[in-house]
């Protein structure tokens, strides 16, 4: 009778913890849906276009107010196969190129390899993982009230961020920055300060990734709905004589070729009505020229109407430059994504291990998914001051337009990849990664290695491996947190919207000036909260 009892309690306690799980997990499922059960007219009051990094915690923060929230993703579900985003499938889901990959690649003018989020979460389920705030000056650059980014980075962490385990490789980098002076020890921070850090990661202990996605727990279920694989082909607008193009709608295809039209409800005094850009530093820009909004010669040139001339939407394109070493080592280790950050001044470190980097490289073809005994201690710098653009290449949304970063145009790039790249030097050289060096090789060796990778379609110089500066050049790869195209003050106001229009804004990476933090994530989903 006890032990029958003690089984009963047993199995309504597991049910009803698994319900709460259910439950918990049913709505926020409900309300994702392909866009092919979309009506063919709809009504809503807000529409965010592109379900990404900026654009799902933006749609689960408005949908808790009194507003209908429409959220179109071009790309799939992060949770329909959750091995493709476990840690150990980063390579091969990032360089995967079937059509329907979580990553659209494209390479610049520059000649360098880069990636873009084609799936729910965006850029958060194809990224390396790493978090961390940004500095202040950057929350003064955004318009973003100190304690309002706090309680903004709070809440995204609370369902997203976890504290990194210790990965052998991290550890053993980290005590190199500590030994080669990057100080202080600042130990397990998400704050963007000078020293050695451990930071957070959005993968949890067993490897499985948590993404913007994710956020979308914190919506209304009642209130809120997101199309997949709704590729939205242009904004349009009312256009009277005299006054002000107004965003009223969008139009997206689903998967079956269908087209779907959404409209802004009419705004009531109690209600605002905006549509807003989410679509990333590429997505969007691209579809404010899709949609009549850029240069208008350039527009008319491929037979857009043109709604408002703005020669600034695709300008100021960065991308920051990633500069770096690859290590050998003897025996086989766990492999881990970057959890520790130096951080010198502008000078940003962090380094991952156990990947094939070759499959990176440009027609490699090598196996994705095998694991190596190799560690790229790599860095970024804050900026950069380079500049490219972004044109339209066709009238075409799923084609990449031509984009230009213009890497290392700017002398301060330069200087600031050299200064970076001494102490990357510094630390492979340091005791405590001794242990993880072929005793023969010397630092020309990696160099020399490096300069060998077809990591990118630039031409190599004799004097790559004897030049730092000639070194960054040659061997430029992408940080992936290119920004710009919409910066604020050029594109868009303080408030978000895009000048000379209404009810239009754009948030997400292409408002940015610079980077921010070490990297950007964090900000961008504080950003969108
Ligand atoms: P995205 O997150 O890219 O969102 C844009 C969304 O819009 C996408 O989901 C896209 O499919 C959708 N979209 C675009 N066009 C359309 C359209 N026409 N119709 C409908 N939907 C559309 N940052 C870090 O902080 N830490 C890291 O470790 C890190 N590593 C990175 C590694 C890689 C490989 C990459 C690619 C990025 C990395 N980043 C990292 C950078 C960071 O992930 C991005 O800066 C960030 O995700 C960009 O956010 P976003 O909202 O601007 O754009």
């Amino acid at each position: 009778m006890g032990l029958k009892f003690i089984a009963l309690v047993f199995v309504v306690v597991f049910a009803y913890f698994n319900g709460l799980n259910y439950a918990e997990k049913a709505p926020k499922f409900s309300f994702i849906q392909e866009a092919t059960s979309a009506p063919e007219v709809s009504f809503y009051d807000y529409i965010i276009i592109g379900g990404g990094t900026a654009g799902c915690p933006l749609a689960a923060t408005l949908s808790t107010g009194e507003s209908n929230v429409l959220v179109l993703e071009r790309g799939g579900s992060p949770y329909t196969n959750t091995t493709k985003v476990r840690m150990k499938n980063f390579i091969s889901t990032l360089t995967d190129n079937s059509p329907d990959s979580f990553s659209q690649a494209f390479v610049s003018e520059d000649g360098v390899p880069n990636n873009r989020a084609r799936v729910l979460g965006g850029g958060t389920v194809i990224n390396v993982g790493f978090y961390g705030r940004a500095e202040p000056s950057f929350l003064k650059q955004a318009g973003v009230d100190e304690a309002v980014a706090k309680d903004s980075y709070a809440w995204v962490e609370k369902k997203l961020v976890h504290k990194p385990v210790a990965f052998e490789w991290q550890s053993a980098v980290r005590s190199g920055l500590l030994e080669v002076g990057v100080l202080p020890d600042n130990g397990f921070t998400y704050a963007h300060i000078n020293g050695t850090k451990t930071s957070g990661t959005i993968f949890d202990r067993n490897g499985n990734r948590h993404t913007a996605a994710d956020l979308l727990q914190y919506a209304n279920p009642n209130r809120i709905k997101v199309y997949l694989h709704a590729v939205v082909h242009k904004i349009t607008f009312r256009t009277k004589d005299g006054c002000r193009p107004k965003a009223e709608g969008v139009i997206f295809y689903d998967a079956n070729g269908r087209k779907h039209t959404a409209y802004l409800k009419n705004e009531s005094n109690s209600r605002a009505s905006e549509i807003v850009l989410s679509a990333g530093a590429i997505g969007s820009p691209q579809l404010l020229m899709l949609s009549g909004i850029g240069p208008a010669a350039r527009l008319r040139s491929l037979g857009i109407k043109v709604v408002l001339d703005q020669p600034m939407v695709g300008r100021d394109m960065a991308d920051n430059p990633l500069y770096g070493l690859i290590i050998s080592y003897p025996n086989s280790i766990p492999l881990s994504l970057a959890t520790v950050a130096g951080i010198v001044d502008k000078i940003y470190i962090e380094t991952v291990n156990g990947y094939d980097f070759s499959s990176l490289s440009l027609g490699s073809g090598a196996p994705a998914n095998s694991t190596t005994n190799l560690g790229f201690i790599l860095g970024k710098f804050k900026g950069p001051t380079s500049e490219g653009y972004l044109e339209l290449k066709s009238t075409n949304v799923s084609d990449n337009p031509n984009v230009r970063f213009n890497y290392y145009h700017a002398a301060d790039d330069l200087r600031n990849c050299v200064r970076g790249m001494k102490t990357v030097i510094d630390v492979v050289n340091s005791e405590s990664l001794s242990r993880y060096r072929f005793r023969n090789t010397t630092t020309r060796d990696l160099l020399k290695m490096m300069v060998d990778l077809p990591v990118n379609l630039r031409p190599r110089h004799a004097n790559a491996t004897t030049s730092l500066e000639q070194y960054c050049i040659d061997t430029v790869m992408t940080f992936w947190h290119y920004h710009g195209g919409c910066r604020i003050g050029k594109v868009v106001d303080r408030d978000y919207k895009v000048i000379g229009v209404d009810s239009l804004r754009v948030i997400d990476a292409s408002t940015f000036a610079f980077s921010p933090g070490t990297n950007p994530q964090a900000s961008i989903m504080m950003l969108g909260r």
